[in-house]
């Protein structure tokens, strides 16, 4: 018989899976809101201009393919760093940062994941309830055990900072906890920037081991300030890791542009870590690809493109933040008179809307609008064509 004949059929993935349906749907009306990717108000997902600029010179000049350094190249490195922890970064200047190219935000989650096994195989990783669906699954691969810490308070469609605090506050040291940087995926429920000081604090207090994922800098108040957590740990003088993706913010999916950085003690640290990760990286896939990493590093050191990606950048923030806005007025106009303010307060590409797995169900079947059966909806998949025809859906279900 065939070795693989106890092989059992997986799951499908749930959102990729909406998204077989969604494609297979007829209707010229069905909107997407399942997956998180930003489209355009055509519907479309955009080519930053300021990345045609930088791949339109890159083909130009027909470079050659050879093999990466293992971390990916300085360029790429560091202009991650500085987008992460800011141009007159004490912890850069002092050699503290160890910063390597990764295979997207996933790809980055993982060797951190990796990485951290090897340092402490007893720690227990601890992410949000919810978090992203791919979480769990990825530090249990990496043979970690996961649990869940508070985060979400349905009633008020924000977060259960006082039920985060007290269980944070349980752990035992050497806990990995894993903290969405900003736009948390999927409720769209972030912290204050008190309430991140007093994380920075537990963390500090019980010896925790920060993992931030920095999925979206950028989609909701700007680089910088997106960055608030990450800098709030870089001044706290503990170690921790960030996992940080240029898919969304350079449009770049599919080229799985991220990177793993870790906050060390030292220099003379950061040096050992990094021969470390590197063994990590080399054992999986030797080395990373050169294309999505060479135009986001062209683009972060050219004045000219830097402030093109900039200014679409805020152009997607903005537009999203106006799909909120026009959302909240379209479902009041359509006569609902629940409160539906908490879009609004939401911030990112996510929100938790409240619906129900059988409102989804109604959204999907009656309408062709597709959204996670958790009730999350993608907002930057609403454009002014289909933001009315989706307030009206809503209204008629709920
Ligand atoms: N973390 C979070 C919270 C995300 O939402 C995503 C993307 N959906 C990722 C990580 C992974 O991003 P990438 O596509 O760059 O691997």
């Amino acid at each position: 018989s065939s070795i693989f004949a106890g092989v059992e059929l997986a799951p499908r993935d749930p959102i990729l899976g909406l998204n077989e349906a969604f494609n297979a749907d007829t209707r010229s009306t069905k909107v997407n809101l399942g997956v998180g990717v930003y489209s355009d108000d055509n519907g479309k997902i955009p080519l930053l201009a300021a990345v045609q600029a930088a791949e339109k010179a890159r083909l130009e000049a027909l470079p050659a393919r050879g093999y990466q350094p293992i971390e990916g190249p300085a360029a790429y490195d560091s202009a991650v760093q500085k987008l992460l922890f800011g141009e007159g970064s004490e912890l850069l200047a002092a050699g503290r940062v160890v910063t390597a190219q990764a295979l997207g935000g996933t790809g980055a989650l993982k060797i951190g994941a990796d990485f951290l096994k090897r340092l402490n195989p007893a720690s227990k990783v601890y992410i949000s309830d919810p978090s992203w669906e791919n979480h769990r699954a990825l530090f249990e691969s990496a043979g970690f055990e996961v649990e869940n810490y508070p985060y979400y308070h349905a009633a008020s469609r924000g977060v259960d900072f006082s039920a985060m605090k007290a269980h944070l506050g349980s752990l035992s040291a050497g806990s990995v906890i894993v903290l969405h940087a900003c736009c948390h995926n999927p409720t769209g429920a972030d912290l204050s920037a008190a309430q991140w000081e007093e994380v920075v604090s537990v963390c500090r207090e019980r010896g925790l081991v920060p993992f931030l994922d920095m999925a979206y800098q950028g989609f909701a108040d700007g680089i910088d300030a997106d960055a608030l957590a990450v800098r709030l740990f870089a001044a706290s003088g503990l170690q921790f890791f960030v996992a940080s993706s240029f898919s969304k913010s350079f449009s770049l999916y599919g080229e799985r542009v991220g990177a793993l950085s870790i906050v060390t003690a030292a220099k003379d640290e950061s040096v050992r870590v990094l021969s470390q990760l590197k063994r990590v990286i080399r054992t999986n896939y030797s080395n990373p690809p050169i294309h999505g990493a060479a135009i986001v590093a062209a683009v972060l050191s050219s004045p000219a493109l830097r402030q093109q990606w900039e200014d679409e950048l805020a152009g997607m923030r903005e537009r999203i933040r106006g799909m909120r806005l026009a959302l909240l007025d379209a479902i009041k106009a359509h006569g609902v008179a629940a409160d539906f303010s908490f879009i609004t307060a939401q911030r990112g590409m996510f929100s938790y809307t409240g619906l129900s797995a059988a409102q989804v169900d109604r959204l999907r079947e009656e309408f062709g609008i597709y959204a996670v059966s958790t009730g999350r909806i993608c907002l930057a998949a609403l454009n002014s064509k289909n933001v009315d025809y989706v307030a009206a859906a809503i209204a008629k279900v709920i």
